[in-house]
């Protein structure tokens, strides 16, 4: 059995923090600076588990535009509020998602709740930006709130091992999230020596991040948490084995193969289309928080 090749490995990324509610550290692009390599995820943001002090106000990322693709949030500790210009918006709790399609544009804020920024307590969380093909990146904005009782399970082993399954399919249990391209999206939670072996087409765009523990990919590449890997298009064929009990998230997706263009919170195909998103945002073409 041959595996996908492991293309790159980053360990530990660097941290910085986004607004003063999330400290994260950037895989994607990320200090090698992917950009087709990883198409359609455009941005990772990792917050690893990190204890936030109790604080009287409210921390988070105040009023801000996207357009061209989608914010994913996915939380494993702590709470989310959001709200957005369309009307989404909503708290979102451990295991739950926020799959935010900002698309043609959405004005959006993100904060801790004010009752987790008082009292303090665990974050861990990311946030992943899938980009859009052009056809889609001026489309309706949409929200899709995905509880964690939403999410499919498929059961690895009888101790415990499992994977949720938030988009695509795996073993023939489908994900929660509806997509614009083929994506595949797994939260996968193994015990001490639990094991799964997982395809993926060889056209798709494959990476993981550890979350938890310390793993063995593909029998020989050890692998700790706040580590992500990047995979050649060789093999269908993955395994994943832990050392201890461990999580790992699996993204990969068909690549859009399209030009790129982006600028802050805008990602679009030309910059003609960017000069076009700031004028729409300066202009109040992105609606309104109230
Ligand atoms: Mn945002």
């Amino acid at each position: 059995m041959n595996y996908k090749t492991v293309k790159h490995q980053v360990s530990n990324a660097p941290t910085h923090m986004v607004g003063d509610g999330f400290r994260v550290a950037n895989y994607i692009p990320g200090p090698k600076n992917y950009s087709q390599e990883t198409s359609p995820f455009f941005l990772l943001d990792y917050n690893a588990p990190h204890q936030f002090p109790p604080t009287p106000h409210r921390k988070g990322v105040g009023s801000h535009p996207h357009r061209g693709f989608e914010t994913v949030t996915v939380v494993f500790d702590g709470y989310v509020e959001h709200r957005d210009s369309s009307g989404g918006g909503g708290v979102i709790g451990p295991g739950d998602i926020q799959w935010m399609t900002a698309a043609s544009g959405v004005l959006h804020d993100e904060f801790q709740t004010q009752e987790f920024s008082e009292k303090g307590g665990l974050q861990h969380m990311m946030q992943i930006w899938v980009n859009l093909p052009a056809r889609h990146k001026m489309s309706a904005p949409k929200y899709q709130s995905i509880t964690d009782a939403q999410i499919n399970r498929y059961t690895i082993d009888d101790n415990g091992s499992m994977a949720r399954v938030i988009a695509g399919e795996l073993n023939g249990v489908k994900g929660a999230a509806t997509t614009f391209t083929p994506v595949e999206m797994y939260d996968i939670r193994l015990v001490q020596d639990g094991e799964i072996t997982i395809n993926i087409p060889v056209s798709h765009n494959t990476m993981l991040l550890v979350t938890k523990g310390t793993v063995t990919i593909n029998g020989s590449t050890r692998a700790a948490a706040k580590d992500f890997i990047l995979f050649a298009h060789d093999n269908e064929r993955i395994s994943i084995k832990a050392s201890e009990d461990s999580s790992v998230f699996v993204m990969a997706g068909e690549p859009l193969n399209e030009p790129i263009a982006a600028y802050g919170p805008f990602v679009m195909n030309t910059q003609q289309e960017i000069i076009q998103a700031i004028d729409d945002f300066n202009s109040g073409k992105f609606g309104r928080l109230d």
